[in-house]
């Protein structure tokens, strides 16, 4: 996907832009606020940029640019959203935790699972 920004002067003195990021890109990208973009182009000469995000472990905050994130996510019935980031450390974590304590409240049950 791709979408047309209009960057606009900061208008201190410092010669930065700024470039608004509509909500609908933010949500296909899967971006919120306090995320790090990393620019990559030539947009002083009119040049196409790509923004990369480097997402941080919503658990541990450990930055997530090398070895990607995985998502844990709800999308209720009453519209009702949430969800965590996390690095491969914490994703494994909540994997494997989750196997185990399913595991061990059926420890008991008859027959097949
Ligand atoms: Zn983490």
């Amino acid at each position: 996907m791709r979408w047309k920004l209009m960057c606009r002067d900061a208008a201190d003195g410092s010669g930065d832009l700024i470039l608004e990021l509509p909500d609908d890109l933010l949500q296909a990208a899967g971006w919120k606020a306090g995320d790090i973009l990393e620019l990559e182009g030539d947009l002083a000469n009119g040049g196409a940029i790509q923004l990369k995000n480097t997402v941080l472990c919503d658990v541990c905050g450990t930055s997530t640019a090398e070895t990607g994130h995985g998502v844990l996510q709800a999308q209720w019935r009453d519209g009702e959203r949430e969800g965590l980031r996390l690095c491969k450390l914490c994703f494994d974590y909540a994997m494997a935790t989750l196997r185990r304590e399913h595991e061990l409240s059926h420890l008991f049950d008859e027959g097949e699972r």
